[in-house]
C-alpha cells in the first residue's frame, strides 16, 4: 500500500475531508514521506509528497504538513512505527468535541484492533504543546485529540489505516448504541491476550 493510495482511500471513505489531516510513511531509519501542507487528500499525486528527515529537516521540494512534528515524535519514540495517520473523521471528532472517552470494549474488534484509546487535551494545531501531548501517549495504537480529531500509528500503512477505519467505526457504533455495557471483563481479558 502506498501513501497516495492510503490518502485516496481515507478521502473516498469520508474518513478525512478536504485538506484536513496528514499521513506519513517511514522510508528508512532517518527518512519519512509525508503529505504536503494544505492539500485535498483525494487529489494528491506521488510527486506531491514531501520527504523529511526524522531530525525535522525538509529534504525534498514542497512544504510538509504543519503537523509533521507529532508524526516525527511517534517515529522517534517507536522504531517499529512505519506509518502515522491523523485526520478528523466525523464520529471520532464528535466524541472528541463532546469530550466523551472512546469506548473500545463493546465489540471484540475494538478490543483486538485498538485496545485502550486515550484522549489527549486540546492544543493549537501545529503547536509544540500538541507534539508533547502526543509524545506522552506514543505507545498507544490510537488516540483522540480533544476538539480536533484522531491519530493512529502502525507498523505499515495498512495497519495504521485499519486502525483509523476501525476507530471511526467504533466511534459511530458508540454514538448509535447509547448507554450499553462493555463486554464482560473476563472476555476483554481473553481478547487482549490474543
Ligand atoms: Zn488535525
Amino acid at each position: 500500500m502506498k501513501l497516495v493510495e492510503t490518502c485516496k482511500l481515507l478521502y473516498n471513505r469520508k474518513i478525512t475531508v478536504s485538506a484536513g489531516g496528514n499521513m506519513s510513511v517511514r522510508i528508512n531509519d532517518s527518512e519519512v514521506l509525508i503529505t504536503p501542507s494544505g492539500r485535498n487528500k483525494g487529489m494528491l499525486e506521488p510527486e506531491d509528497m514531501v520527504l523529511i528527515g526524522t531530525d525535522g529537516s525538509v529534504i525534498s521540494d514542497g512544504k510538509p504538513s504543519i503537523e509533521h512534528k507529532f508524526h516525527l515524535a511517534l517515529y522517534n519514540a517507536n522504531m517499529d512505527t512505519g506509518a502515522v495517520i491523523h485526520c478528523h473523521p466525523l464520529n471520532c471528532t464528535a466524541l472528541a468535541v463532546r469530550g466523551d472517552g472512546m469506548r473500545c470494549n463493546i465489540t471484540p474488534e475494538g478490543v483486538l484492533l485498538l485496545g485502550e484509546v486515550p484522549m489527549i487535551g486540546y492544543f493549537t494545531p501545529g503547536s509544540q504543546e500538541l507534539v508533547d501531548a502526543v509524545a506522552e501517549y506514543a505507545s498507544s495504537k490510537a488516540m483522540l485529540m480533544a476538539r480536533h480529531g484522531a491519530l493512529t500509528q502502525g507498523r505499515n500503512l495498512e495497519e495504521a489505516y485499519n486502525r483509523m477505519e476501525e476507530l471511526e467505526f467504533q466511534a459511530q457504533l458508540q454514538l448509535l448504541v447509547g448507554d450499553v455495557d462493555d463486554l464482560p471483563a473476563d472476555e476483554i481479558e481473553k481478547l487482549s491476550r490474543m
